[in-house]
């Protein structure tokens, strides 16, 4: 606890305005990348039946290598895929993502985002990643994640955030999956069990050329639709909290988010996506506050910084 406050105090002591610029530099070439990379590639909506978002039918989204260096990759531990495979994996998967919905083309929107979930990164063990954020222009209500670092979160969620610290807690919640590996290791799953062979021996047309990120988007859609293993979220959560708190946020933001997400009636269409790929809303705020006790009553009570306002800021 006395390393923690020691890191919080000293990070926020720095205020980081000038790192936090260039990150937000580097990310908008990165966005601009993937909105390319989108138009060139309007995805048919696969008929996933009712999901907010729908993971279909992205084809050709990246630097294409070849099937056996991924079918290799996906076959090794996951400490033997380095940091830049990582990414490179990451690449294709936001790419997956981007593909199912368009980025929100609000550009100071999306700087906002990246200024607030790169301050939070830096609170993170793996600060150096390529943190990037996006905010998908969706009414649903999702966020997600890749590995290396490419986090988005739907128009729709951040619509229905009260505070600041809510949306901090969401980003954190995605940034836990990151820093874990959990999607990494999902597709890496996937992969072995004879997902990725299928795939192969199903593949028509395009060679060997384009086979990488073929796979990964099939791996891709399949997990996005799917979700992670409910020991994933339940660690998200809580480790979640821990970077939103060292960031300077309420602790208690996440459990605001799961108190309202609990609330909110389980056939509404918004939700349909995070209702199906996540563990039931009680359990997850069970889990927390057994987690939580009173361990971080000390950094509550921070003052509100309503979503409303601080996004009339940020975006006028
Ligand atoms: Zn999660």
């Amino acid at each position: 606890m006395k390393k923690f406050l020691a890191t919080l105090t000293l990070l926020l002591a720095c205020g980081c305005t000038q790192a936090q610029d260039d990150a937000a530099k580097a990310i908008g070439g990165l966005l601009q990348g993937l909105m390319r990379g989108n138009q060139n590639n309007n995805a048919p909506a696969s008929p996933q039946g009712g999901l907010g978002l729908s993971f279909g039918g992205n084809k050709g989204s990246g630097n294409a290598v070849n099937v056996g260096e991924l079918a290799g990759l996906l076959s090794q531990s996951i400490e033997q895929i380095d940091e830049p495979k990582e990414i490179q994996i990451g690449r294709h998967l936001a790419a997956v993502l981007v593909g199912a919905k368009p980025l929100h083309p609000n550009a100071a929107l999306q700087r906002y985002v990246n200024r607030l979930g790169r301050w939070i990164s830096l609170q993170t063990p793996r600060p150096q990643l390529p943190w990037t954020f996006g905010v998908l222009d969706d009414e649903g209500y999702n966020a997600f994640a890749a590995p290396g670092g490419y986090i988005f979160v739907t128009k729709g969620l951040i619509d229905r955030m009260a505070d600041e610290a809510d949306l901090a807690s969401v980003l954190a919640h995605e940034m836990a999956h990151v820093v874990g590996k959990h999607h990494l290791k999902a597709i890496q799953k996937s992969a072995q069990s004879g997902l990725l062979t299928r795939a192969l021996a199903t593949q028509v047309g395009g060679g060997v050329g384009g086979a990488l990120s073929e796979q990964l988007l099939l791996l891709g859609r399949d997990l996005y639709s799917r979700g992670l293993d409910q020991s994933d979220e339940f660690e998200a959560d809580r480790i979640g909290v821990t970077y939103a708190t060292a960031a300077g946020y309420d602790p208690y933001g996440l459990l605001a988010v799961l108190q309202q997400m609990a609330a909110t009636p389980g056939d509404n269409p918004a939700y349909a996506l995070t209702f199906s790929t996540h563990p039931s809303t009680t359990a997850r705020l069970d889990q927390l506050e057994q987690a939580m006790g009173q361990r971080l009553d000390a950094y509550a009570n921070k003052p509100r910084i309503p979503m409303a306002a601080r996004l009339a800021q940020a975006t006028r």
